[in-house]
Order: structure tokens, then C-alpha cells, then sequence
């Protein structure tokens, strides 16, 4: 017989629930992006303590009774950790899962687009930040990337999984390309989700100002393409997504700076490692995997998981209201965006 436990939703102080769990299966990547990881000085995870496939398969079928329905597959870049097609599998026979998606930098995707979709991964956020190769050089270190990254949104398309374009606009870096990535999202149908520029730089590169925001980017876009229309949106998706008035193409929003969504956040994170995040701004997070390796039963794990999220933070929406962003609050490549 279940135990009562194994109903229970995880509910924190605020009232909020989480129901997406954020996978994070490598610190690794083959990029160097300017705003997350920083080119030397790196401290990596030691690989032997990386969460085994089989060991993330076991902890999701935890959350999954815990109310999380949603699994997103990070990094690092995801896709250089071998056999990832094999992880999508074990994750889409987990009862209760309704979506698995990945996020990724799109340079290795295309030739494992097939594998993945088959594997049971129904949509990818593609990272992209320019379309110029000169640009893309300088803001990720890869010297070519940008048409390999532009042949997997094109072969992901094909193999008919759900394509968005992650893009972080960076005052003076990228601002005036906001342009062509609406245009790119009316010509291909692909969704283009701006995120503001966090204080989650390994580089310790930000500040305030870098940041282009929500209304900055929608005026640009109003001005230049066309006016955005807003569409009824789930609330707890950080995306605030509009359309265009001739319905041609999607641009979403990630405002996490100027209207962060902390209130309606149902989001918990776990790191390759398997330290779990309840919040990204968390510094230490908790020790899943001891509990996971020390604990007797699935019951207890569970407990030791309603503990944490019951004590998730308020989020980035305290610590601006407290004046206190400040560069590289927590690095984005360890934890998973
Ligand atoms: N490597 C994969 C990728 O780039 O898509 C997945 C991991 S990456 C950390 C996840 C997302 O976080 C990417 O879309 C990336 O652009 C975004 N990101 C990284 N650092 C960021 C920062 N400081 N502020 C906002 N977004 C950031
Ligand atoms: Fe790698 Fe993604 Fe970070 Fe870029 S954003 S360095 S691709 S983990």
C-alpha cells in the first residue's frame, strides 16, 4: 500500500508548488559562452561523482510521485555526455512524466537529433545569440558554431520536435540583432524566447546596465517588425509569450531582472552531482545524492526532499528588493539553466 507521503505535492513557504524538475547532467561544455563560463579557472566536478543515468532515473520516479511532471535535461551542454539519448529513454518510462525536453548550445544536436526524438524527447531550447559567425567567435569561444548550431534547429525541425531559441540580449554586445531574431522567428516558425542577462556568470562579467530588458526588446521589435500581441500564458511559465497581429511567428520573454516571476516559480533544479537547488539563486543547495546513497527507504527520501523545497527562497525578487545583485551570485553552467 502507498504510504500517504508518496502523495503528497512539494509546497513551500510561499504556497508554491514545484511540478518541473531541471536536470543538470555535466558541468562540461564545448562552448565558453562570455555571460556563464569562464575560459580558465574553472573548478569542475569530479567525474566519478556525477549521477549515474540510472541513479537520476531513481530520483525522478521520486519527484514524479512527489507531483513534478515536467523534466528539462541541462548542463553544461548536455549533449557531450555520452549515450544522453539513452537517459531520455529511462526518463520517458517514468509514470507521471508528461514532457522531457533539453536544452542545448545546438553544436553537437543535429546528429543526435534522430536518437533523441526517438528516445522520447519532445521539444529542445536551442541557444543562439547571434547570426554572425564573427560574433559567435567572440561570445562562445567556437570558431564555425554558428552553422552548425543554425543545421540543428533546421534537423530538429524536420524530426518534428518543438523548437524555441533561447537568446540572451547583452547591452552593447548583441542588442541590435534583436531584430533579425523576430524576423527568424516569423520566417521559421520557431518560437524566440529573450532571457535577460542574470547574475549567474561564472565570469563575473555582469552588471545592471548589460541588462537589455523585456521593454526595451518589445519596443525595438514593435518598432522595427511589427506589434506584439500577448497570449494567454501558463502562469508559472517564466516566458511571458506574444504573438505577432498577423499571428506570423512567437517571441517570448524571461524578464527574470525587470518583472522577475518568482511568485508563480515551480521550478526545483538538480546538478550533475546531485545537489538539489530549490531556487537558482541558492548557493549550496542539499545532498540528494547522500540521502539518495544513505537512506533506507524511497519514503525518506521523499521526506528529506518536502524539507528542502518547504524552505525554497523567495528568489531573485528579494534580493533585488534588498539592492543586492551582484556578479556571479551562482554560476550558471554548474547548476543548469
Ligand atoms: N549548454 C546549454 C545551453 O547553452 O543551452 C544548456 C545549459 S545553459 C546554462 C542554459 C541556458 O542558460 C542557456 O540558454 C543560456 O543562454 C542561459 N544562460 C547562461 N548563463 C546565463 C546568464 N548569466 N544569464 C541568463 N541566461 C544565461
Ligand atoms: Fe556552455 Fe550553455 Fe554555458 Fe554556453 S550557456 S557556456 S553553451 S553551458
Amino acid at each position: 500500500m502507498k504510504s500517504p507521503i508518496l502523495n503528497q505535492n512539494m509546497e513551500d513557504e510561499f504556497g508554491r508548488t514545484a511540478k518541473k524538475l531541471r536536470i543538470s547532467v555535466t558541468d562540461r561544455c564545448n562552448m565558453r559562452c562570455v555571460y556563464c563560463m569562464p575560459y580558465n579557472n574553472t573548478t569542475w566536478f569530479d567525474q566519478d561523482n556525477l549521477l549515474s543515468y540510472e541513479q537520476i532515473f531513481h530520483i525522478v520516479t521520486i519527484f514524479a510521485d512527489l507531483g513534478v511532471d515536467n523534466i528539462k535535461i541541462t548542463g553544461g551542454e548536455p549533449t557531450v555526455r555520452p549515450k544522453i539519448e539513452n537517459l531520455v529513454k529511462l526518463l520517458s518510462g517514468v509514470d507521471g512524466i508528461k514532457s522531457i525536453s533539453m536544452t542545448t548550445n545546438g553544436l553537437l544536436l543535429k546528429d543526435k537529433v534522430k536518437q533523441l526524438k526517438e528516445s522520447g524527447l519532445q521539444s529542445v531550447n536551442i541557444s543562439l545569440d547571434t547570426f554572425s559567425e564573427y560574433r559567435f567567435k567572440s561570445m562562445t569561444g567556437i570558431d564555425g558554431g554558428l552553422k552548425k548550431v543554425l543545421d540543428s534547429i533546421d534537423a530538429a525541425q524536420r524530426a518534428d520536435l518543438k523548437v524555441k531559441i533561447n537568446s540572451v540580449i547583452i547591452r552593447g554586445w548583441n542588442d541590435d540583432e534583436v531584430t533579425e531574431f523576430a524576423r527568424f522567428s516569423r520566417e521559421t516558425g520557431v518560437t524566440v524566447k529573450f532571457i535577460e542577462f542574470m547574475p549567474l556568470d561564472g565570469t563575473g562579467v555582469w552588471n545592471s546596465n548589460l541588462v537589455f530588458s523585456k521593454r526595451e526588446t518589445m519596443d525595438v521589435i514593435s518598432r522595427d517588425v511589427q506589434k506584439l500581441v500577448p497570449l494567454d500564458n501558463d502562469k508559472s511559465d517564466p516566458a511571458r509569450l506574444y504573438a505577432f497581429e498577423d499571428k506570423k511567428g512567437i517571441i517570448g520573454f524571461i524578464p527574470s531582472i525587470t518583472e522577475p516571476f518568482c511568485n508563480n516559480c515551480d521550478r526545483i533544479r538538480i546538478n550533475s552531482e546531485g545537489r538539489l537547488f530549490t531556487c537558482l539563486f541558492e548557493k549550496q543547495g542539499y545532498d540528494l545524492k547522500y540521502v539518495l546513497q544513505n537512506r533506507k527507504s524511497d519514503n525518506d527520501i521523499k521526506k528529506f526532499i518536502l524539507e528542502c523545497v518547504k524552505k525554497k527562497p523567495e528568489g531573485i525578487v528579494s534580493i533585488i528588493k534588498s539592492n543586492a545583485l551582484k556578479p556571479t551570485m551562482n554560476v550558471m553552467h554548474t547548476i543548469g539553466g
